[in-house]
């Protein structure tokens, strides 16, 4: 695909999240974030001529290398993979502007501990293990309210904004559109809460109607 094919590639995929949206409501904003995990940094400064600002990936060392490739563009980094403890340090001195993928409240507390040593806050979200699978991290549902709650009372350096969750791995859509629509019951439930991201390439338009305003796309956004 040459630039001109390209751009209008995702023109289309803007106008299937607009489409999605404007479902919802005319004042329901929705936050494309491309997940560039598959890509180059070549890729991503040709997305990022066409518009686009907000870019995710899933490893530190990845976000490192791209964050210090791409050091000129005022990109907008967010970190949605899973954080380990010796990781840490690492991450936050990239400084991202939102780090998605807080799973529980013991990472909660770890990496308060180090964010107040080095004075700083950091934008987060809970991650919910909506569907309940082994595979996937994040916070029951059950306890999602609570440890919420326990993190904005015990780590004043943590900025919780919201939620992230990944879509039920199935093939029966209403059994994706029950783990969106459980997630986003949560996200309804929390305070002062602005981001409920959910969404990805193969599943996004379901993730809107049942109420997100951020989805994560990686392979469509870079048409892989
Ligand atoms: C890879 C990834 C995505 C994007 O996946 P696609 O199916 O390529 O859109 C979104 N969220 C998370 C947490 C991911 O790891």
């Amino acid at each position: 695909m040459n630039e001109i094919e390209y751009k209008l590639y995702i023109d289309d995929v803007i106008r299937r999240v607009e489409t999605a949206r404007l479902k919802v409501s005319e004042h329901h904003i929705v936050k494309i974030v491309a997940v560039s995990k598959y890509s180059t940094a070549d890729e991503i400064q040709r997305l990022y001529r066409i518009g686009q600002r907000a870019f995710g990936e899933n490893k530190v060392q990845d976000l490192k290398a791209k964050a210090k490739e791409l050091e000129d563009l005022p990109i907008e980094w967010h970190f949605i993979g899973n954080l380990q403890k010796n990781k840490i340090n690492n991450l936050l001195d990239i400084n991202p502007s939102l780090f998605q993928a807080l799973d529980s409240l013991e990472l909660a507390h770890e990496l308060q501990k180090r964010l107040l040593a080095k004075e700083m806050t950091l934008d987060c979200l809970l991650q919910i293990n909506s569907a309940k699978e082994t595979s996937k991290h994040g916070v029951m549902p059950e306890d999602a309210v609570t440890i919420y709650t326990q993190i904005i009372n015990e780590c004043p350096n943590i900025n919780l904004k919201g939620v992230m969750s990944i879509g039920a791995h199935s093939e029966d859509k209403a059994v994706v559109r029950k783990s969106f629509e459980t997630t986003h019951e949560i996200f309804t439930q929390l305070p002062n809460t602005s981001i409920c991201s959910m969404g990805m390439s193969g599943d996004f338009e379901l993730a809107i109607e049942c109420g997100s305003n951020m989805v994560r796309l990686g392979s469509i956004m870079f048409n892989k």
